[in-house]
């Protein structure tokens, strides 16, 4: 669902400072501070450059070796692509701690936003002691690595590791089975709780010698408003959701109890183990049980596919295709070249989609084990516009190439993928004619199925970690409070009593992994904010959830008026030049799904709605 650079995703420091690049400049380390002196104006210009020129270096470094070790893994490539992000990171430690040093002085307007970028771009602040830095970064790959072996074993020599969880918890309709697997995948997390607690410690401490009031506000900090509003900002958007997400729940909810018989509250809180998904923040996997009978689009994009012979190459040129449509040039020739498009048979290669850009100017790469089926053919569509978005921002300086905030690289994609509609078949000759809106209720509540339902889990990830980080959750109630925010939030319970010796929120990849969550919540909002304007721009006049953007130079303009901006400007303004609007706005989606809301409350008349 949300896919991502893998390079971005290291732990300890963020996107700006991994996806930069210098262009063949000669770059030096940073300078020892003069004692007693106050820095200059020119001094705090040369720094920056200094650091920008040199973070570019070591990125385009780290990007070959993680190219490498992502498509042909062995033991040596995984040691070369952690030695050369080991590098990059203490470049960014090292930077982020010096920069303060200039807090005083009036910098021109982008040598002070550089300077901003270079503080906030670290994920974990190290503490200046030594021993508390090396003790901060061990703990961290430490429980990172404890989550990758992560494996709950049924029986003496039969163990599942989380791909094979996946997979039952996606198939399986047997509740004993279900909830046995959803036990054993949370007993993974339990030998992580005391090296969490010493890392928040720790953690703090570092983000504290930066300034920061704890590591929450530092990551809060990062969206060109105070950490407070931020957090003011997101409940707001949660609140313009809220209505409809409880509609769905309600719905989902009776369909489970038809389904679950008393497994399933009439009125209260869903078991967490019953949506398809080990976290119950997808729930995809059981439009089959809840869809309405007739709910059949009256088409199968896969079967068109493979009818078609559409190969994988074909496919990412389908997706090119939806590029030009909209003005953007086609991709380069070393695009075709150097990508991996389909799985090697005789190498081990990470399959999870991603989008690179190598050298972060014009080397840029698809990763993906592309097979024919409707599901990778929306993939493509969005990691292309990771693509698209990383040459669009090419030419500025290099800690500006990379997307507005955190949200807006991941909503680009998902903003395409939403164009995939029957009309855009319909023009790409898939589908002699559309179908008939009446039968939108199966593709609208797949899609609510997938976008909807993750909206409050992409909150209560980082309300949790906001809460620990602040000192108002503690290990005595860690469990407790993820749990309260889960059942207020989500509307989802545990099926068997939960107690402070557990520790769920570990089970969840990004909370050992320390990677921020807020994101793929502003990335679910955006990306219909975006496509409305976009739609807008190309005068659709239909329902929202029809509109395709295929072919609408006006929406090309404007989409690129926003990308090209990369971060060389507070994101309001970024949104302003895609939209028009300078807030996040969740009424996009309320838009987007309102036939589906439409009949939701048709089908809860009656019914108990809420927990
Ligand atoms: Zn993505």
């Amino acid at each position: 669902m949300m896919q991502s650079r893998t390079v971005l995703l290291a732990s300890v420091i963020g996107a700006v400072l991994f996806n930069a690049v210098a262009s063949g400049a000669v770059a030096k380390k940073p300078a020892a501070p003069t004692r007693g002196k106050a820095p200059t104006v020119a001094e705090a210009k040369a720094f920056v450059d200094n650091a920008e020129a040199r973070l570019l270096a070591l990125a385009v470094d780290a990007s070959r070796n993680a190219w490498v070790q992502n498509t042909y893994i062995i033991h040596d490539s995984e040691i070369l692509a952690a030695q050369a992000n080991e590098r990059l990171i203490n470049a960014g430690v090292e930077y982020a701690k010096q920069a303060p040093r200039f807090d005083k002085l009036k910098l021109p307007e982008e040598t002070a936003r550089k300077m901003r970028l270079l503080k906030l771009g670290l994920t974990l602040a190290a503490p200046a002691d030594p021993k508390e830095s090396e003790e901060v970064t061990r703990l961290a790959a430490a429980m990172e690595s404890e989550y990758g072996k992560g494996k709950y074993c049924p029986q003496k020599d039969k163990c599942l590791d989380i791909q094979e969880i996946t997979k039952i918890m996606a198939e399986s309709r047997d509740p004993a089975q279900l909830l046995d697997v959803w036990r054993g995948w949370h007993t993974i997390s339990i030998p992580m709780k005391p090296q969490y607690q010493r890392f928040v410690e720790l953690a703090n401490k570092g983000a504290r010698e930066l300034g920061f009031a704890d590591s929450g506000a530092m990551w809060r900090s990062k969206y060109d408003m105070p950490p407070d509003a931020f957090a003011k900002e997101v409940d707001r958007l949660w609140g313009q959701l809220k209505p409809l997400y409880v509609s769905l729940h309600a719905y989902v909810r009776w369909k489970l109890r038809e389904k679950y018989g008393d497994l399933v509250p009439a009125n209260g809180p869903i078991p967490a183990h019953l949506l398809g998904n080990i976290w119950a923040q997808d729930w995809s996997n059981v439009y089959t049980l809840v869809a309405p009978k007739d709910a059949n689009p009256g088409y199968d994009l896969t079967k068109i596919l493979e009818a078609k012979n559409v190969d994988a190459k074909e496919m990412v040129r389908y997706g090119e295709r939806f590029f030009g449509s909209l003005g953007f040039a086609p991709l380069p020739e070393t695009f075709w070249e150097r990508s991996l498009f389909t799985k090697p048979r005789d190498r081990e290669v990470v399959c999870h989609a991603s989008a690179w850009d190598v050298d972060n100017e014009n080397d840029l790469r698809l990763k993906m084990c592309i097979e024919s089926t409707v599901e990778d053919f929306s993939t493509i569509h969005h990691e292309l516009g990771h693509n698209f978005y990383q040459r669009a921002y090419n030419t500025k300086p290099g800690l500006f190439r990379d997307s507005a905030n955190d949200g807006f690289h991941e909503a680009v994609g998902d903003t395409i993928a939403l164009s995939i509609t029957p009309e855009y078949l319909v023009k790409i000759g898939f589908l002699d004619k559309a179908p008939d809106p009446s039968k939108d209720i199966g593709l609208l509540l797949s899609r609510a199925l997938e976008k909807l339902a993750f909206l409050p889990f992409g909150l209560i990830v980082d309300q949790w970690r906001w809460k620990v980080f602040a000192g108002e959750a503690t290990p005595a109630n860690y469990n407790a409070t993820w749990w309260d925010l889960r059942t207020r939030y989500q509307g989802v319970a545990p099926a068997v009593a939960r107690t402070e010796n557990d520790f769920d929120p570990g089970a969840k990849y990004h909370v050992p992994a320390n990677v921020p969550y807020t994101r793929y919540f502003l990335a679910a909002i955006l990306q219909f904010q975006f496509h409305r304007a976009l739609s807008q721009a190309a005068g659709c006049t239909g329902p929202l959830h029809r509109c395709s953007i295929y072919g609408s130079e006006e929406a090309g303009k404007k989409l690129d008026a926003m990308l090209s901006m990369g971060l060389s400007r507070p994101w309001p303004d970024a949104l302003e030049a895609i939209s028009g609007q300078r807030e996040m706005d969740a009424t996009a989606i309320r838009d987007y799904f309102a036939p589906l809301q439409k009949w939701l409350d048709e089908q809860n008349r009656g019914k108990p709605v809420g927990w």
